[in-house]
């Protein structure tokens, strides 16, 4: 299993693109606004079956737009997206549908797309919150980000193998939203590299704070442009762009 980063930018760095992950190629995790141009870069706009949307930011979701657009006039594909109801409800009628939903029928007739023209949507809470991807199987994991916004982490498996945990947008850390935090190989972490007292990501400073041996798994993510200045030696690693990580 090979999961590759478009981005690794926390939500308002303007360098780092938007934190999206791309699995095998073909599972898109969040579609932020500069989602479709970087997977047009690594050629990966027409391989992308499945895409999964954690919560409703838009350096999480903005992209949809564009990727849907794209999917019905140019590559005449429609990718599944998966995200429960009450975000699908949410995504299409505060989100997309006031500039995604006007086309044109026939004879220049005014018509109403709906978002299920764009994409097949699948609903993860009618199968315990899983999701099948070819050998990839997902778990959406409640975490807590904004008061009061859906959130969610990924549980990334292969052949029945803890490959990664994907906290995606996170206030704590990975203990506090798992149990079984140190039985996967790899942790893709957000993080924050201040605190401000009121905080939808989690610190850097909270970080350090958890067992060595766990560090040791964290690699982080959604991070702001001050990264380089900061001692992140305890941990495994700090995500790139680009590179490709593999189980
Ligand atoms: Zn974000
Ligand atoms: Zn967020």
């Amino acid at each position: 299993m090979e999961l590759q980063f478009l981005g690794t930018g926390s939500g308002i760095s303007l360098t780092l693109g938007n934190n999206n992950a791309l699995i095998n190629r073909s599972i898109l995790i969040d579609c932020g606004f500069t989602a479709p141009e970087r997977l047009s870069r690594l050629n990966c706009l027409a391989t992308i079956d499945d895409i999964v949307i954690t919560h409703l930011h838009g350096d999480h979701c903005h992209g949809l737009e564009l990727l849907g657009f794209l999917n019905m006039f140019a590559l005449k594909r429609r990718p599944r997206i998966h995200l429960t109801r009450s975000m699908a409800d949410s995504l299409w009628n505060e989100v997309l549908k006031g500039t995604m939903m006007n086309l044109t029928g026939e004879n220049n007739s005014p018509r109403n797309a709906s978002f299920e023209e764009y994409f097949e949507i699948c609903h993860p809470e009618d199968n315990g919150m899983s999701i099948d991807a070819g050998e990839v199987n997902l778990v959406l994991q409640p975490s807590p980000h904004v008061p009061g916004k859906e959130s969610y982490s990924i549980r990334i498996h292969e052949h029945g193998k803890k490959r990664a945990f994907y906290t995606s947008d996170v206030c704590v850390p990975v203990t506090s939203i798992i149990a079984d935090a140190d039985s996967y190989a790899t942790i893709f972490h957000d993080v924050q590299l201040f605190e401000s007292g009121n905080d939808v990501h989690v610190s850097l400073k909270t970080l350090a704070s958890l067992p060595d041996a766990l560090k040791k798994k964290i690699i982080l993510m959604h991070y702001g442009e001050a990264i380089a200045q900061h001692d992140t030696s305890d941990f495994a690693g700090v995500a790139t762009t680009g590179r490709v990580y593999s189980w």
